[in-house]
């Protein structure tokens, strides 16, 4: 199968922690070039056999004027993160499949609501910085959920927001994630469009009841997350 898959062999420049179980993991761009959003699926054969054991999806977590592809998770027991946690400076990852449309039109300057859960805000973190040196607005609203108080990428968040006036940060700790929370925190997202960032089974049933109240909602859908551990 992986012979169809455009593969780029990317090198690991360094790592870091972030907060909590959350690090980031920055390799070399192997050439390749993305909008901010867009996500690569990964293979580390050290970690297994199986497609589920050797095979994960992650947003690129930097902005393209970074020059470096950063991907920030929450380390697990998983044996793909423990592979990836245990790579050194040096070595390589094989990486396929660049795309996916959960980006904010280039050419808009259109207010949009986004909605982080925990390391869903992966996607927003690369949109924020790239508009943010192209010196185009910030016309969003971040409603940033997260279950403590290890909010990944706050300060940078922060001073976006202090740069930004035209940008609202709301990070919200400890609270279920509800379509009502959001809308009661976002009431002008009924006519904006939607950016909904986080743990699967959340993003997709909250979604559809945003849907079911005509809001326009785009999903960024990360498996292997809930409640419990986004
Ligand atoms: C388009 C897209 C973009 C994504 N972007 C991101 C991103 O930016 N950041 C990100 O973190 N994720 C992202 N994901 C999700 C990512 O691909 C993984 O599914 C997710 O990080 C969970 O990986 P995992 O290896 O911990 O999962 P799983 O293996 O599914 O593990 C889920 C849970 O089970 C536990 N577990 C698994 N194996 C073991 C074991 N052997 N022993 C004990 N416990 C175990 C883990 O601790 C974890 O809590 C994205 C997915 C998609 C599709």
């Amino acid at each position: 199968m992986e012979q169809n898959k455009n593969i780029s062999t990317l090198k690991l420049i360094s790592s870091h922690d972030e907060v909590g179980n959350v690090r980031t993991f920055i390799f070399e761009t192997g050439g390749l070039t993305w909008v901010a959003g867009q996500s690569l699926g990964y293979t580390l054969p050290q970690a297994g056999e199986a497609e589920a054991e050797k095979q994960r999806w992650f947003t690129i977590a930097s902005a393209p004027s970074e020059r470096a592809i950063h991907i920030s998770t929450r380390v697990s027991e998983s044996r793909f993160k423990q592979a990836l946690n245990a790579m050194k400076p040096g070595e390589e990852i094989k990486a396929y499949d660049l795309g996916g449309d959960f980006t904010w039109k280039e050419e808009s300057d259109e207010p949009v609501v986004m909605v982080a859960a925990g390391i869903g805000v992966t996607p927003f973190r690369s949109i924020l910085l790239e508009r943010h040196k192209a010196e185009k607005p910030l016309n969003a609203t971040l409603l940033y959920f997260n279950r403590t108080e290890e909010v990944p990428f706050q300060t940078e968040l922060q001073k976006l927001s202090n740069k930004h006036p035209e940008f609202t940060l709301r990070i919200v700790i400890g609270e279920h994630v509800t379509a009502d929370k959001i809308i009661e925190l976002a009431p002008q997202a009924r006519k904006q469009i939607f950016y909904l960032s986080g743990p699967k089974p959340m993003v997709e049933s909250i979604g559809l009841k945003l849907r079911e109240r005509g809001i326009t909602v785009k999903q960024d859908r990360f498996p292997g997350y809930d409640e419990k551990n986004y």
